[in-house]
């Protein structure tokens, strides 16, 4: 299959001079996904090669999951038009890319879906050609597919969109240098921290969220809470020695926390502690409402990071340089 010319071609809706962004944008998030390693399984497309290499029978997988369903969400933002009324419900394009001949959509057991996912279906998947999925895994070929798309679909939003595409690839390439960090020695983190230091901020940002926040099971820190929706979430990733400090975009440089927990942190009302609990500011007043909520956090264990994630925890000296601002 020339896949260029099948994205070309998509059925997307709509009408000819005016097409539905929905697939292309799933596409484009797909792409990012298989991109930055997030998505295809590689055994499943060897094991299918080894089988015989039937590209219809087999090759990678895209997880129905909150991630792809926040990228699409990154991509159609940009494209949606108001006008239109169009509605971020990645479930359709996930689902009706099945006639377009390379998209499969499954279930949880492999089952063919016979309907759109529900939000909470996190088992299905899309299976893709596996020579789909080699296109994508080759940077020139994997341009040609994203610039089929965005000129097809987005001429008048060529820019906005290469730009999208660009910050998710170099976000996705420095979140996995940031997650290498707590396996390298000095002069391994060093260079680490230089190549961060070299992005933009919105990079650095989206690529240090997403090395936090995820390890804390997207919950906060202080209070456990954790709040999603369909495609984003409350928790924040926050710096525990500043950036404009230490330029230190380590992920035990980092917490996750809620935006109150947050702003209360970064007003040294409240502070993570070396001995693993928080500490709160002696200025606080249990006669105020507000501040008693805080004075509660006295002595409470941090929370997290989660199961499995155990050496994202929070740097001893890192820890130090909070608790020691507590007034
Ligand atoms: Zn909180």
């Amino acid at each position: 299959m020339n896949y260029p010319s099948t994205f070309k071609s998509l059925n997307a809706g709509g009408s000819k001079a005016e097409p539905k962004p929905h697939k292309p944008c799933l596409l484009l998030a797909a792409i990012d996904m298989i991109a930055a390693g997030e998505a295809a399984s590689e055994a499943t497309s060897e094991a299918t090669r080894e089988a015989g290499g039937d590209a219809d029978a087999g090759g990678g997988r895209i997880a129905w999951s909150q991630r792809l369903r926040e990228r699409f969400r990154g991509y159609f933002d940009i494209v949606r038009s108001e006008a239109r009324r169009d509605r971020p419900n990645p479930e359709l394009p996930f689902y009706h890319l099945g006639s377009d001949g390379f998209w499969r959509p499954r279930g949880a057991s492999g089952e063919q879906l016979h309907k759109p996912p529900r939000r909470s279906d996190e088992g299905a998947y899309a299976e893709i050609d596996a020579g789909l999925l080699d296109a994508i895994r080759d940077e020139a070929a994997r341009q040609e597919l994203r610039a089929a798309l965005i000129q097809t679909y987005f001429p008048s939003k060529t820019d906005e969109v290469w730009a999208h595409v660009k910050l998710m690839d170099e976000s996705g390439r420095l979140t996995k240098r940031l997650l290498e960090l707590p396996g390298v020695d000095d002069d391994g983190a060093q260079q680490i921290r230089e190549e961060a230091a070299a992005y933009g901020q919105d990079v650095r940002t989206a690529a240090f969220r997403d090395a936090v926040v995820p390890a804390y099971d997207f919950a906060c820190a202080a209070c456990g809470l954790r709040l999603m929706t369909d495609d984003s979430w409350l928790a924040q990733a926050c710096h525990l020695i500043p950036w404009s400090v230490a330029h230190d975009d380590d992920p035990r440089n980092g917490i996750a926390l809620c935006p109150n927990h947050h702003w209360a942190m970064d007003r040294d009302l409240i502070a993570p502690g070396p001995d693993r609990v928080w500490h709160v500011s002696a200025e606080l007043d249990e006669r105020r409402e507000g501040d008693r909520r805080l004075l509660e956090l006295k002595d409470a264990k941090i929370l997290g990071p989660a199961s499995g994630w155990e050496r994202f925890a929070p740097r001893e000296d890192a820890l130090a340089w909070r608790v020691g601002r507590l007034g």
